[in-house]
Order: C-alpha cells, then sequence, then structure tokens
C-alpha cells in the first residue's frame, strides 16, 4: 500500500468514527454538537477519499447509512418504500455535472426538472387508508422508522381525514403514502422561546432539534404543547392512479388539505434550476421555516424512478447546499507575514475550501498567543469561518481528527527559518513580535517610497523628504492613502506651495492603473523582486487571482520555491493587507495586464558572458518586449542560453541537464529580429 493510500485510509477512519458520532447526537440524541456546515464539510472530505479509494467505501461508512439506529420506546415500522436522503450538491458546476450524467443515462428520455425548498426539520411517512390517518413513522434508518402516530395526530395542520376532492376522489380509497418534514415554524419557535424567557426556562437552540426531539417524546401531552408543522413534498400510491410528475403529485397534495410549499416550481432546464437556487438565496430569509438549500428533481416520476439508487441517494435528485459561514481544511503549514509596521503576524496555509461563497487557502492568526490558546498545528483540522463576510479566521480545532504527527508551531523558528537576516523582539506584554531596531513609521516610510520608486509605480515627485513629510503630518498611514490625498491635503504643508501640491496629487492619480507587475512589486512582498513580479503577473493575471494562489498553485510558477511561495501566501494571507488591497480598489487603483503578445511568447532566455552589441539590461527589454522570459539563471524550462562568449562547464551541463539550447550572438540577435 502506498503512503499516500495508507495516509487516505487512516483519515478515513478517523472521518467515519466521528462523523458517526456526530450522526448519533443529531439523530438519536437531537442534541448535534456540531453545526451542519461542519458535519457536512467533513462528509464531503470523506466522500472525496471514497471517490479516489473506493475499497474505503463500508456499508456502515456514514456515507452509506441514513439516519442512525432508533432509540427505544417507539413501535418500529418498516417502509413501503426507503425514505432516502439526498445528494448534497455546492455549487453550479456541481449541478452541470449532475446534468452531464443524467443525461449519459437518460440518453433520449426526454426530462425536465422539478424544484422546491428543502425544510430543515424531521422527514416523516403519513398513511392514509380510505382517506383516513392510520400511521405516521419517522424515517429512521430509511428502511425502518418509529411509529409516532399519536404525536403526529397533535399536529394541528396534519389532516386526520383527507380532505375530499373531485379531483383526486380516487385516494380517498386504498392507500396513500405521504411523505413530508416535521418543522417548527419560525415565528412558533420564537413565541416558544419568549414565554420560556418569560418563565425563566432555559431556551431552546434551534428548531431543528426541537421540532425532532419533540416528536420523539413518548408524551403526546408534551408534543401537543409545542407547535409543529407539517409540510408535504411526496405522495406514494401504487396503481393507475399514481401521479405522473412532481408537479401533478404537488396539486395533489393542495386538493387532499395538506399544505405543501406554494414555492416549489416545474422548470424546463437546469439554468431555471440554477435561477431558482440563487432567487431562493436572497430570499430564504424570508421563509417562514428555515431551509439550508433547494431539492431539484426530475419531474417525470417514471424517469427519475428508472434512475435507481446509488447508496442511501436517489440518482435522480439532489439537494443544492447554499453556502455555509463555516467549514472545515486541514493547515498545512504556518507562514509568517511581516506588516508595515514591522508586527510579525502568522498566517495559516490551508487544503483550499469553500466558506461563504469564496475560496479561502489562508487565514491571519494574529499572534503566537493566538495560536497557542488555539492549539493549533501544522496537521490539524480546523473550523474556519468568515468574520464580516470578508475576511476568514480560524475558529477552532477538530481536536478528535489531530494526526500523531501534527507539528507544534515554534514561533521562533519559524521567524529565523523565514527571515534569516532580521531579528525580532517582543517588548514587556506585547503579543506580537516585532522586527527589532526600526520604528514602525520607518518601515512605513520605506515602504511607501519603495512603492513609489523607479522600479514599482515610478512616481517620481514621491521621493524620500516628501513621503516623510506625509508620513509624519498623519497624511499617510498606509500606502494606499497616498491616492486618497487631496491638493489642500498637500498645500497646507510646509514643504509645498501650490504647484508642487498640485503636481504631487497629480503624479499620484497619474498612477491609478499601474501594470499588475510593477503594482505587484511595489506592495513589498519579501522576495518578489521584478522578474518574480513578472512572472506572477503572467501566472495570474490579475491581484485578486494571485491573492487566492495555493502554496502548490505559487510553486508552478518557474523560479519560484518554497521561501518564495510562503512569502507571498503569509503576505495575502495577512488581514491587514487584505484589506490594504479593499481599499486599493475602493480608492480606484487597478492594475492592468496585458497578456503578452510578440514573438517570444512562451521563450525563456538566459545570457551568460559579456554581448558585444548591447548590455544585459537592453538584451532583456528587448527580451520581454517580444513577450519571452528573460531569467538570471538557467533552469528548468530555459528555451535558450545565450553565450557571450565561452561557457563554463558547470553552465553547459545545467542546460544539458535540462535541455536549453546554446546558442551565440548572432543566432539571439536572429531570434529577437535586430
Ligand atoms: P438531508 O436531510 O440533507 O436530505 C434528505 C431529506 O431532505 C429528505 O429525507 C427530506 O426529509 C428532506 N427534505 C426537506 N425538504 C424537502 C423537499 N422539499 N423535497 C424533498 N425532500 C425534502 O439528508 P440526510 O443525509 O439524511 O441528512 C443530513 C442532514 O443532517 C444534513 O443537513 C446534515 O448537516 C445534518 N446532520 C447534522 C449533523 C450534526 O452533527 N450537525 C449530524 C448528522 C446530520
Amino acid at each position: 500500500m502506498s503512503q499516500n493510500n495508507e495516509a487516505s485510509r487512516a483519515r478515513a477512519e478517523e472521518l467515519k468514527k466521528l462523523l458517526l458520532q456526530y450522526s448519533y447526537e443529531y439523530h438519536v440524541l437531537d442534541t448535534p454538537s456540531v453545526d451542519d456546515a461542519i458535519y457536512d464539510s467533513l462528509m464531503t472530505e470523506l466522500k472525496g477519499l471514497e471517490e479516489n479509494y473506493p475499497d474505503l467505501i463500508t456499508p456502515d461508512s456514514p456515507t452509506q447509512r441514513v439516519g442512525n439506529e432508533l432509540l427505544g420506546g417507539f413501535k418500529k415500522v418498516e417502509h413501503s418504500s426507503r425514505m432516502l436522503s439526498l445528494n448534497d450538491v455546492f455549487s453550479e458546476e456541481d449541478v452541470k455535472q449532475w446534468g452531464v450524467r443524467l443525461n449519459k443515462l437518460l440518453e433520449t428520455a426526454p426530462h425536465t426538472f422539478f424544484a422546491d425548498v428543502k425544510m430543515d426539520g424531521l422527514a416523516c411517512a403519513l398513511i392514509y387508508e380510505d382517506g383516513l390517518l392510520v400511521r405516521a413513522v419517522t424515517r429512521g434508518d430509511s428502511y425502518i422508522g418509529e411509529d409516532v402516530t399519536n404525536n403526529v395526530r397533535t399536529i394541528a395542520n396534519v389532516p386526520l381525514r383527507l380532505r375530499e376532492s373531485e379531483v383526486a376522489v380516487s385516494y380517498q380509497s386504498g392507500r396513500v403514502e405521504i411523505r413530508g418534514e416535521i418543522v417548527m415554524l419560525k415565528q412558533d419557535f420564537e413565541t416558544l422561546n419568549a414565554k420560556r424567557r418569560a418563565d425563566g426556562e432555559p431556551e431552546f437552540a434551534n428548531p431543528r432539534n426541537l421540532a425532532a426531539g419533540t416528536i420523539r417524546q413518548l408524551d403526546p401531552k408534551l408534543v401537543a404543547e409545542r407547535p409543529l408543522t407539517f409540510i408535504a413534498y411526496d405522495l406514494l400510491r401504487e396503481g393507475e392512479d399514481a401521479p405522473v410528475t412532481f408537479s401533478e403529485t404537488y396539486g395533489y397534495l393542495a386538493e387532499l388539505g395538506l399544505r405543501r410549499n406554494a414555492e416549489a416550481k416545474a422548470l424546463k432546464t437546469l439554468d431555471d434550476a440554477m435561477e431558482f437556487v440563487h432567487y431562493w438565496d436572497e430570499h430564504r430569509h424570508n421563509l417562514p421555516f428555515n431551509t439550508d438549500g433547494i431539492v431539484v428533481k426530475i419531474n417525470e416520476r417514471d424517469v427519475f424512478n428508472s434512475l435507481g439508487v446509488v447508496g442511501k441517494q436517489p440518482r435522480g435528485a439532489v439537494a443544492y447546499k447554499y453556502a455555509a459561514e463555516q467549514a472545515t481544511t486541514i493547515v498545512k503549514d504556518i507562514v509568517i507575514s511581516i506588516g508595515r509596521t514591522g508586527a510579525a503576524t502568522p498566517v495559516a496555509v490551508f487544503d483550499p475550501v469553500q466558506v461563504a461563497g469564496t475560496t479561502v487557502q489562508h487565514a491571519s492568526l494574529h499572534n503566537a498567543d493566538e495560536i497557542e490558546r488555539k492549539d493549533i498545528r501544522i496537521g490539524d483540522t480546523v473550523v474556519i469561518f468568515k468574520a464580516g463576510d470578508i475576511i476568514p479566521q480560524v475558529e477552532r480545532v477538530v481536536t478528535e481528527l489531530r494526526p500523531s504527527d501534527a507539528q507544534k508551531f515554534i514561533y521562533e523558528d519559524a521567524l529565523k527559518h523565514q527571515y534569516p537576516d532580521l531579528e525580532f523582539e517582543r517588548r514587556g506584554a506585547d503579543v506580537v513580535y516585532r522586527v527589532k531596531g526600526i520604528s514602525s513609521d520607518m518601515m512605513l516610510k520605506r515602504a511607501v517610497e519603495f512603492y513609489a520608486s523607479k522600479g514599482a509605480l515610478d512616481i517620481d515627485t514621491l521621493g524620500e523628504k516628501n513621503v516623510t513629510a506625509l508620513v509624519d503630518a498623519g497624511l499617510v498611514k498606509d500606502l494606499a492613502d497616498i491616492y486618497a490625498l487631496t491638493y489642500e491635503d498637500v498645500v497646507q504643508l510646509e514643504r509645498f506651495a501650490d504647484i508642487s501640491a498640485r503636481k504631487l496629487v497629480d503624479a499620484i492619480q497619474a498612477k491609478k492603473t499601474p501594470t499588475l507587475e510593477r503594482f505587484i512589486v511595489g506592495l513589498g512582498i519579501r522576495h518578489v523582486g521584478a522578474q518574480t513580479a513578472i512572472d506572477l503577473a503572467a501566472q495570474f493575471e490579475s491581484i485578486d487571482a494571485l491573492s487566492e494562489a495555493t502554496l502548490e498553485d505559487l510553486m508552478q510558477v518557474e523560479g519560484i520555491g518554497g521561501v518564495v511561495a510562503e512569502s507571498i501566501a503569509a503576505w495575502f494571507g495577512d488581514e491587514a493587507n487584505a484589506l490594504l488591497l479593499e481599499k486599493f480598489k475602493a480608492l480606484g487603483v487597478a492594475p492592468v495586464y496585458k497578456r503578452k503578445e510578440g514573438g517570444l511568447v512562451g521563450k525563456s532566455f538566459v545570457v551568460t558572458g559579456t554581448l558585444q552589441s548591447m548590455s544585459r539590461d537592453e538584451a532583456a527589454d528587448k527580451v520581454r518586449a517580444l513577450g519571452g522570459d528573460f531569467q538570471s539563471a538557467v533552469a528548468k524550462g530555459t528555451t535558450y542560453l545565450v553565450a557571450g562568449g565561452k561557457v563554463g562547464a558547470s553552465k553547459l551541463s545545467k542546460a544539458e541537464k535540462y535541455g536549453t539550447e546554446v546558442i551565440d550572438e548572432a543566432a539571439f540577435l536572429k531570434l529577437i529580429g535586430a
């Protein structure tokens, strides 16, 4: 067994154990210890592992089981057909893939779709015989549920006799099974809790667990005191009068006196389904019950049934889950960013994960004490959430999933490793490590000067003296502040007069659309010089894409190794920098990237020795102007080594190793069209 396989197996076992525990707390005890988002996130990880290693799928895996074992106290009843769970999808892409699978399976069978909001409650089947309610059964383990008839009879909107209706008259005889969700409406939940507050009793945590817990109370009197609501989503009937589509089913449900969601809709295509999904993402908070998503299924019941079931989920339906505010992921590394005040901020680097609709791959851990307090180690599974909807934060470690080789983070070692040439100190009770021997003002001045320097944004009137004046006057507190400077701000400073103030402000404003590579240089990310900035710009083409790059993405870029990648990830993971980038945007700073065009796109050059016809810098300019890469040393992927004279043995052997073609100056001139 490969090491990878072994690690995956161990991880899968840990996940299964924990998910089964969570599932027991949720389904049997009705007191979950974690949010659904965390359960879903870990479940998604387990599904991924089982997809890669199908032999990990065991019958007791939570991916295969619905619900959990049943509590004693209620009679057990076998379902006429399994009460299944639904396959979760999390993105438009997932829905598209489902569509592709459907098309493959169905070939030409015509089909449409039906969508409804997904209620967060407890699934229940109501069995009617000759129009009378004879039994109510929970979903249980999908095959066998609990007989909760006496309790369900106390739910005011469950008809004890089906409503007589001409359209559905045949359903008054024989067996009809109605499936739906028992929920506590938000308003009822609030009223109940308000009463408990007034009575000095502890409040209930959430409507779903209260509904589930209530229905499985042994005393129907207690159930009757808690306002529950049944909302139907299916009707099972054997025989010729069985409904043909789900839209027809919903019509019958209404005719028979059952509550169903009027919001549910028949849809032609999956694009329509996505529109429904988006609409309810915006409006779901107005629904009377809690929902975490949308159910989309094939509308034609025969087509739906013909698709069958995989594991515990019907192929013909999916549950689209709305972006969760929390997710779990694994800490790959902890890197350190040096902020503009010289403060060292630790940043956790993750396996990328979706939180509140965006991909998150790093989060600031703030300071050494925070890491200690939360005991975050490299290799840990952590719960992350988004504060204020933009900045990801680590909430806590899922300690049950800590691997035996999780590494404690030794702050001072990490500082030494990443910044060997700097010294750091913690002053007094300060929780933050800071660069020793330099004030934060000094750091800021240097950063602004660097941003304005020739190699970066090239704002020629913003030199050392002007920067000092602006920072000392408190007008510039970070890089982006220069763009907010007004003539009035500047002219009041001693150093400036009418013309010079105007000139400075104009010069800054003129640099609001720098090239992406100059902007990247200007940010002053450690180890990111001109060439690296060019390479990053070429690879990612925007600051947003660069800020989302993972360590692996960064290391894919030629010439970027571990230390540089860490430094970039640390910079973008630092909360202060995320805010700085937002501020640049708000002030209208929009770096532009022009895709390279020219005869040398995709070609890279290294010049060794001295060229007769031009300087090395001129050669670099020519190559870059034609879209090529100019590198300082032969590396993997270098196309040409231009020999200005005799080439040393080590360079030659490197060129040989990497398949780099060695050319002379004449050949080089021809390539650049000189
Ligand atoms: P599911 O409950 O997510 O989906 C299937 C169910 O959706 C059906 O049985 C049905 O009752 C219900 N449903 C609601 N509205 C519907 C509609 N309009 N049409 C059709 N069906 C509708 O699937 P599941 O896998 O059985 O349960 C998992 C859920 O339980 C997840 O939401 C999960 O987060 C939660 N859970 C949480 C924990 C925890 O510890 N927090 C543990 C276990 C499970």
